[in-house]
């Protein structure tokens, strides 16, 4: 085997090594920003149910303080009828009397109403807490686990990552680019082995001359098809 692609197959016994042990790790943000968005959505939802909620409630509460004021009035007003002068007098204060019992009922029908929403509102509110803070639970679990699993890898992975190191010197570094490039684009698999004139990378036969020339040793192969650096394995 040629000296440089030997390096190479080294090199790449190791990327893998790493690649395996980076593997679930480097999947860790993706899932963390999907579970992120996820708690986020049910906070938003939490959020927008408890301001309704409260707006409902400040609103009733509102009506239900017009509504005593009314029978304040309408206890004034019974008040004056004893002391009312004449008869239009009091004639007028009944009217009057009967106007703001009419406007209270109508307002404390609204009241009601109210009420009963914020009933609901509530049932909604609380199951929506609950919702959140069931996946807040979950999210924090997993915050939880992806740290101990990164902290449990990060020693292979400095070791490894270390070994690596002393494997690429030596190897030119348009070579070593073009190794990387290939591990990247070609399934972690830059250098691969020809059987029966066949490249094991992508199952095309080789040529009779690039045969020729892994005999001699002298040059780096590329199969023609795949670019991927090869090897004679048999
Ligand atoms: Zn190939």
């Amino acid at each position: 085997m040629h000296s440089l692609v030997k390096k190479l197959l080294e090199l790449q016994k190791v990327d893998l090594e790493i690649s395996s042990l980076t593997k679930d790790i480097d999947a860790l943000p993706a899932e963390e920003q999907k579970r992120r968005r996820k708690l986020d959505e049910l906070e938003r939802t939490m959020t927008e149910r408890r301001a309704r909620h409260q707006k409902t409630e400040l609103e009733s509460r509102a009506l239900d303080k017009a509504v005593r004021g009314s029978d304040d009035e309408i206890k004034r007003l019974n008040e004056r009828l004893n002391i009312v002068r004449n008869n239009a007098e009091y004639q007028a204060t009944l009217f009057q009397i009967e106007a703001v019992r009419k406007d209270r009922d109508v307002t404390q029908d609204e009241c009601l109403k109210l009420l009963e929403s914020a009933e609901a509102q509530k049932g909604e509110l609380v199951a929506a807490e609950a919702a959140h803070a069931e996946e807040k639970k979950i999210f924090d679990a997993f915050l939880v686990e992806a740290d101990k699993l990164r902290n449990s890898r990060a020693g292979a992975i400095g070791a490894a990552k270390e070994r690596r190191k002393p494997l690429t010197e030596g190897i030119p570094d348009d070579l070593l680019r073009e190794y990387d490039g290939l591990y990247k684009t070609r399934d972690r698999q830059a250098v691969s082995p020809v059987e029966n004139s066949f490249c094991q990378g992508c199952y095309n036969k080789i040529t009779m001359n690039d045969t020729a020339r892994l005999l001699g040793l002298s040059a780096v192969v590329r199969c023609g098809s795949c670019q991927r650096i090869l090897y004679l394995s048999k």
